[in-house]
C-alpha cells in the first residue's frame, strides 16, 4: 500500500510501498484512511526543521489530522463497530513512571519530552491507505459530518484552550455567572489572531458561544477567510488597516486573546489592547528569529494591575477530541456551507508531496485516498 514519507537523511519527500500493518494486540482496530489534513507542521517535517522517524526506520510517514473508516476489529475492542468514521488521536504517553500527566492518560502535558506523536515525532502518521491502531486512540464520528470531520483535530486546540479559560475564568465568580446564564447578553468580546484554520475555528468555537468576535490577520479583505470570518457574523482586520476609532473602542475592552498565528511580535502588540480580567492564549509556535524588542515595563505593569492571565497551550487530550466532534456538528448545523469552504483543496495521495513543498494557498489542504484508485490496488495487495 502506498504512504507518503520523508527521508530526513537524503532530504525527500516522497509516495513509498509499505507492507499492509498487522493487528497485533486485541483492542487494536485497523482503518481504512478517508481525509488526511495538511498544516503548518506538515510544511515544516518536508521542510527538514522538524520531524523525527520511528526508531530503526530511515522514514517518517507523515499526516497527524486524520479521519478514517474501521474496517476490522479486534476481539477488545468495544465502543467501535466496522463501518464507523473514527478521528484518531496523535500523541502517545511517554514511557517514564515518574511523568504523572501521561500516567494519568494527559500526554498533552507531558514533563518529560518523551512522548511520540503519530505523523511527527517517533511513530508513522495516518498518511497512508491503511493504520493500526488502539481502540482507547479513536473516537467515533456521525456519518453526517464525514466531509469535515477531518477538521477535528485542528479544532481540538482550540477546545483544549477553551476547557482551561473556562477553569481560569472560575476564579471570577460574576464572569462564570455571567457566561453560563447570558453570553449573548453579557457579550464578552475575544479577538482572534489569525485567519488559517485554527484562527478560524477558535473563531467559530467563540462565536457559537455568543462571543463578540474580531478576527485580524496579515491579508486584507475580501479574502476566501475574510468571507468565513463574515459569514459567521465576526469581524475581520488586516494588519495595519485595523481602523484608528476601532482599537480605540477595543482597548481595555477584550477579555480574551486567542493566538494563532505565531508571530510574536503581532501577539506582543495586541497584549495592550487586553481589559482587567482578561485571559491570553499562545498556541502558534514561532521558529526562533532573534530576539525583538518589546515595552516589557508595559506589559508587566498590566499583568498585574489587571489581573490578566496568559497561558500556552499545546496538542489536546482525549475529551477535547469528543468536545471538538461535537462542535463540528454544531458549527456544521449553524453555518454549514462556511464549515465546508474551510477545506479550499483536496489531493489524491501522488500529489501531497508537491502541495507539501509548494504554496498553493488556501486555507486548509486536504489529501485524499477516496479518489485516488487505491482501492483496487488495495484489494490487489491482500
Ligand atoms: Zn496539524
Ligand atoms: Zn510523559
Amino acid at each position: 500500500m502506498k504512504a507518503v514519507a520523508v527521508f530526513p537523511r537524503t532530504k525527500e519527500v516522497r509516495v513509498i510501498e509499505q507492507e499492509v500493518p498487522r493487528m497485533a494486540e486485541p483492542d487494536q482496530v485497523k482503518l481504512r484512511i478517508l481525509d488526511i489534513g495538511l498544516c503548518g507542521t506538515d510544511k515544516e517535517i518536508c521542510a527538514f526543521a522538524y520531524g523525527t522517524p520511528p526508531a530503526g526506520s530511515d522514514y517518517l510517514v507523515i499526516g497527524h489530522e486524520s479521519l478514517g473508516e474501521v474496517i476490522e476489529v479486534g476481539p477488545a475492542a468495544s465502543r467501535v463497530n466496522v463501518g464507523d468514521l473514527v478521528v484518531t488521536t496523535v500523541r502517545r504517553p511517554c514511557p517514564h513512571p515518574e511523568c504523572r500527566p501521561c500516567r494519568a492518560g494527559y500526554p498533552d502535558f507531558c514533563i518529560t519530552g518523551d512522548y511520540t506523536e503519530r505523523g511527527i515525532k517517533g511513530a508513522h502518521g495516518f498518511m497512508t491507505e491503511e493504520v493500526v491502531d488502539h481502540e482507547r486512540y479513536m473516537h467515533v464520528v456521525p456519518p453526517e459530518l464525514r466531509d469535515v470531520a477531518v477538521l477535528t483535530e485542528p479544532l481540538t486546540i482550540a477546545e483544549k484552550a477553551a476547557n482551561q479559560a473556562r477553569q481560569i475564568v472560575d476564579r471570577l465568580p460574576w464572569l462564570k455567572r455571567d457566561l453560563q446564564e447570558e453570553a449573548r447578553r453579557h457579550n464578552p468580546t475575544a479577538v482572534v489572531l489569525g485567519a488559517g484554520p485554527v484562527g478560524l475555528l477558535g473563531a467559530m468555537k467563540l462565536m457559537a458561544a455568543g462571543w463578540q468576535t474580531f478576527v485580524y490577520a496579515l491579508a486584507p479583505a475580501p479574502n476566501p477567510s475574510s468571507d468565513i470570518v463574515e459569514a459567521i457574523g465576526g469581524q475581520y482586520g488586516s494588519q495595519g488597516r485595523i481602523a484608528v476609532e476601532k482599537q480605540k473602542a477595543l482597548f481595555g475592552h477584550i477579555h480574551l486573546i486567542y493566538e494563532a498565528t505565531g508571530v510574536s511580535r503581532l501577539a506582543f502588540e495586541a497584549w495592550k489592547l487586553l481589559g482587567p480580567n482578561s485571559v491570553f492564549i499562545f498556541t502558534g509556535v514561532p521558529s526562533l528569529k532573534g530576539p525583538i524588542e518589546v515595552d516589557t515595563d508595559l506589559l508587566m505593569r498590566n499583568i498585574v494591575l489587571k489581573n490578566q492571565i496568559i497561558f500556552g497551550t499545546v496538542n489536546a487530550s482525549s475529551e477535547h477530541f469528543d468536545e471538538a466532534i461535537r462542535d463540528i456538528g454544531v458549527f456544521h448545523q449553524l453555518w454549514p456551507g462556511t464549515l465546508r469552504a474551510l477545506i479550499t483543496s483536496r489531493s489524491a495521495p501522488e500529489e501531497a508531496p508537491g502541495v507539501l513543498l509548494g504554496n498553493i494557498g488556501g486555507i486548509k489542504n486536504v489529501v485524499t485516498f477516496e479518489t485516488s484508485g487505491g482501492a483496487t490496488e488495495r484489494e490487489q495487495s491482500r
